[in-house]
């Protein structure tokens, strides 16, 4: 999942940024509402974690251009304590959910694995292609009925394989949701990740279709 972070403390933003780095989320991080405009309008997130309280554009700006321009992206509005009439205005300007300063990293955690459920269009938590099986909130994976245990960016890639089975992902995509800004990328990243991948987990499941990208699933016939 790439989650864009707005935030103008420095510490708030770069410990957050951090912390779901550590989690396997890409995350990014800007520090005033109009950088995040700009960046809203050229890219593509997953998720934003949106400070009201920003400098140059407030965050409730943020939200409503992003919605006026009908991008559906969803929102987490982060607000001060008891700052009722602020969550109750993001809500009305299109936000999806809605944080109180100070919050705990694990609510967060629960509320961005519930937006993408959402966003997925799922009820159930647990991601399952075949008898290869994922909990994106325990992150524990396994195969027929056999834990496997893997690394951050193992389970982040997997997941997203799994989360639209038989879709081809190319490998910018797969980077796109694994990685921020300025993080150190090796160009066949994806691919060692996909090797080993299939080590842990078995190479019926997950496919390589030459020149377009990678997808989990049964194989198609080709
Ligand atoms: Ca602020």
């Amino acid at each position: 999942m790439r989650v864009l972070i707005v935030e103008d403390d420095t510490m708030i933003g770069e410990s957050l940024r951090e912390a779901l780095r550590g989690h396997g989320f890409a995350a990014d991080w800007v520090r005033d509402g109009r950088a995040a405009d700009a960046v809203l309008a050229t890219e593509r997130f997953d998720a934003v974690l949106l400070d009201l309280g920003l400098p140059q554009r407030s965050g409730m700006q943020v939200l409503t251009a992003l919605r006026g321009r009908s991008d559906m992206t969803p929102v987490i509005v982060v607000t001060a304590r008891d700052a009722l009439a602020d969550k109750v205005a993001g809500l009305d300007a299109g936000a999806d959910d809605y944080l109180v300063k100070p919050f705990e990293l694990d609510e967060l955690l629960a509320r961005l694995r519930a937006l993408g459920r959402r966003q997925a269009g799922r009820a159930s938590t647990v991601l399952e292609v075949a008898d290869l099986r994922l909990d994106p909130a325990t992150r524990e994976v396994s195969r027929g009925g056999r834990p496997v245990l893997l690394s951050a960016r193992e389970f982040a890639l997997l997941q997203a394989l799994m989360e639209r089975p038989g879709a081809i992902l190319s490998r910018a995509q797969l980077e796109d949701r694994l990685y921020g800004w300025g993080e150190e990328l090796e160009s066949n990243a994806i691919s060692v990740y996909m090797h080993q991948l299939r080590r842990k987990l078995g190479d019926d499941l997950l496919h390589t279709v030459r020149g377009l990208g990678y997808y989990a699933g049964p194989p198609k016939d080709a």
